[in-house]
Parts: C-alpha cells; sequence; structure tokens
C-alpha cells in the first residue's frame, strides 16, 4: 500500500460516510487527519477516535464548508495543530430530490454552495498553510455530466458534479508550478447515508445493479483506496484528471 506517512491531511465532511471511509484510509496509509463536521460533533469525534486507536494524531473540526469564516477558523485551528497541510480532500457534499418546477432558488443554492463552493473556499483558504507537493482531491460524481449518466431530479448536484470537475481541471493548470496536484474522483454508487433509501429499496436497488458489472454497490473504502493513491508520491505526475470509481458503470 501506498506511504502516507507524516503526511497531515483535512477531509471535509468525514463525520460519515465517503468521507469516513476516506479518513480511515488515510490514517491507516500514516497521515494525520482533521475530521471536518458539519452538525454531527458525536459521529466525528468516534471517527477521531478510531484513528487514535491506530497510533495516529487526529482531532475534529467543525465547520459549515459553505460559509468563508467558518472554513477561514478551520483553517486557523489546522495550522495551529499541524503547522501546514499536505493533503486536502474536499468531501463535504449534500443533495435534495425535486423537479426543476418545484425547485425554488433556495434549493438550488444550497446544494451549490455547499457542494460547489465549498470546494473554491476549502480550497482558497487551505492553499495558505499547503506545503509544496501538496495534493488536492475533490469528490465529483457519475452524475456530473459528460459521462453520459443522468439520474433526473437532481439538476443542482448534477451541475454542482459538473462544476467540480471544471474547478479541479482549471486548478491542476494553475497550481502545477506550486508542486500542488488537484484531481478528481467521480464516485458511482456507493452504500452512505445519503443513498440508503436507493440502495434499500429493492426494486431501485435492482435497477441499478443492472448498470453496474461488479455487481455490487460501492463502500467508502473504495473511495478511500483511491484517494490514498492520489495523494501519494506515486501519484506525483497525476493532475487534472477525473477517477472514476463506479464498479464499471461508464464501461456498460
Ligand atoms: P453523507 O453520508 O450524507 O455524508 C455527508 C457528509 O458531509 C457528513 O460528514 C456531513 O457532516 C458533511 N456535510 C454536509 N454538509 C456540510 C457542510 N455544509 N459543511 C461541512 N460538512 C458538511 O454523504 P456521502 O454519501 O458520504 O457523500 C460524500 C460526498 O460524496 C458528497 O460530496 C457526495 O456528493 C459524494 N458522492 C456520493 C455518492 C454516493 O453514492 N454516496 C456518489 C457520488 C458522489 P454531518 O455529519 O455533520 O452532517
Amino acid at each position: 500500500m501506498f506511504s502516507l506517512e507524516g503526511k497531515r491531511a483535512l477531509v471535509t465532511g468525514s463525520s460519515r460516510g465517503i468521507g469516513k471511509g476516506i479518513a480511515l484510509c488515510l490514517a491507516k496509509a500514516g497521515a494525520y487527519v482533521a475530521v471536518n463536521y458539519h452538525s454531527n460533533k458525536e459521529k466525528a469525534e468516534e471517527v477521531v477516535k478510531e484513528i487514535k486507536m491506530l497510533g495516529i494524531d487526529s482531532f475534529s473540526v467543525q465547520a459549515d464548508v459553505s460559509r468563508k469564516e467558518d472554513v477561514k477558523r478551520m483553517i486557523r485551528e489546522i495550522k495551529s495543530k499541524f503547522g501546514s497541510l499536505d493533503i486536502l480532500v474536499n468531501n463535504a457534499g449534500v443533495v435534495t430530490f425535486n423537479n426543476i418546477e418545484e425547485m425554488n432558488e433556495d434549493e438550488w443554492n444550497k446544494v451549490m454552495d455547499v457542494n460547489l463552493k465549498g470546494q473554491f473556499l476549502c480550497t482558497k483558504e487551505a492553499l495558505n498553510i499547503m506545503s509544496k507537493n501538496g495534493k488536492i482531491v475533490n469528490i465529483s460524481s457519475i452524475a456530473s455530466g459528460g459521462a453520459g449518466v443522468g439520474f433526473g431530479k437532481i439538476p443542482h448536484y448534477a451541475a454542482s458534479k459538473g462544476g467540480i470537475i471544471g474547478l479541479t481541471e482549471d486548478l491542476a493548470i494553475d497550481l502545477a508550478d506550486k508542486g500542488i496536484n488537484v484531481n478528481s474522483i467521480a464516485p458511482g454508487v456507493i452504500e452512505t447515508d445519503m443513498t440508503q433509501d436507493m440502495v434499500t429499496d429493492e426494486e431501485s436497488s435492482k435497477k441499478l445493479l443492472e448498470h453496474i458489472p461488479k455487481n455490487r454497490f460501492g463502500v467508502p473504502e473504495d473511495i478511500g483506496n483511491a484517494t490514498v493513491f492520489l495523494a501519494s508520491d506515486e501519484a506525483d505526475y497525476i493532475t487534472g484528471v477525473v477517477l472514476y470509481v463506479d464498479g464499471g458503470w461508464l464501461t456498460k
């Protein structure tokens, strides 16, 4: 496995789900991890405890990634605890399901602000403390346009996830001379709170699995392992890519 020994990481939205899986995989590879959460302090503390049981330093930090002042405070806390940052994983995200006819501006803005503006704000602030050869991994989705996967009823979410790919490619160019790599991971359907209804409902689960050659839903560790690779020194020549971790969905 790739080593991240001694590296310092921030994973946004890592109190649960994919973020938790990423935080644990980074820690298992040796990285110290700041566990960001929005409202679930208890869950975040459980993740910190699991990481500390591996003999790895970790702490939790509250911040709404869509609020500039929260993000600034989070980065200040990380600076005071870790000194600097080698790995930023922009993972925090939310979704709602609605027709455009029913969707109001607030619903649109909330998803865009957390999913897309949140990555802009966290990246902008993290750059102030990021080391040379830093690695940024932005979590997008197969539902991001361009890949031929549409779900329906998530226009705001799909637009935010497509925006993340644009953000990733553009920053990969701008930050290359600072030695910083920026890549994106586009997960398929991963079992978390976000997808609980669709993977537990028999009919919808059967329909979804028809798209997945690996014939199973992903688990958070599938995304965590891919993140470890992109955050490692071995990925130094990889920047600006989208890595689809989807059990083969796009090939079908
Ligand atoms: P999840 O189980 O709902 O977990 C969401 C995480 O994001 C929680 O840790 C939550 O913190 C945090 N969060 C929510 N709003 C936040 C905010 N404003 N500021 C900071 N943190 C916030 O979701 P998930 O399935 O793990 O998804 C994680 C990421 O993967 C998202 O970007 C999602 O779009 C993406 N993704 C998921 C799938 C999938 O199939 N699950 C597929 C493709 C992409 P609290 O616990 O404090 O609420």
